[in-house]
């Protein structure tokens, strides 16, 4: 089991000035934050992330929706960091997703859902590869 996992706060959210709000929430749950950073990504690069939804109905507008401003990846360690970071997003439609949740608080549709997490520790670890490089993150736990 890894202890680390990859958010990444979305489009969205950092538009409507919640990035701050949410990483209050995942710290005070007990996530160490490693590494964090505000960036952009190009198309290509969605489409290589999100490589696995290729074949999806949506898929190109969540292309589209990633690349449209500035996001926060953020790598989290913590104690079975996947899962418990799952738990605390909630469902992938802020409709359906529990009370509490980063996606019941925070997002606005199943799309602009607020938040990204890893869904397994092999995603993660290729997940968090995509932002930072192994030395982002010994030099902060060093
Ligand atoms: N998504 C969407 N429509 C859907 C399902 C997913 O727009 O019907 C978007 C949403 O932003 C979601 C992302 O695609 O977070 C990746 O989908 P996935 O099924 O992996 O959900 P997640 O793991 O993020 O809960
Ligand atoms: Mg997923």
């Amino acid at each position: 089991m890894s202890n680390k996992t990859l958010a990444i706060i979305k489009p969205d959210a950092v538009g409507n000035n919640v990035a701050g709000a949410i990483i209050e929430k995942i710290q005070s749950a007990g996530f160490k934050t490693l590494a964090f950073k505000l960036t952009r990504i190009t198309p290509a690069i969605a489409g290589q992330f999100y490589a696995v939804h290729k074949e999806r109905p949506f898929y190109q507008d969540l292309i589209d929706y990633m690349t449209s401003g500035p996001i926060v990846p953020i790598a989290l360690e913590k104690e079975n960091a996947v899962e418990e970071f799952r738990k605390l997003i909630g469902a992938t439609d802020p409709k359906k997703a529990d009370p509490g949740t980063i996606r019941a608080l925070f997002g606005t549709g199943i799309e602009a859902n607020a938040i990204h997490g890893s869904d397994s520790d092999e995603n993660a670890l290729r997940e968090i590869a995509f932002f930072f490089s192994e030395s982002d993150l010994v030099l902060i736990n060093g």
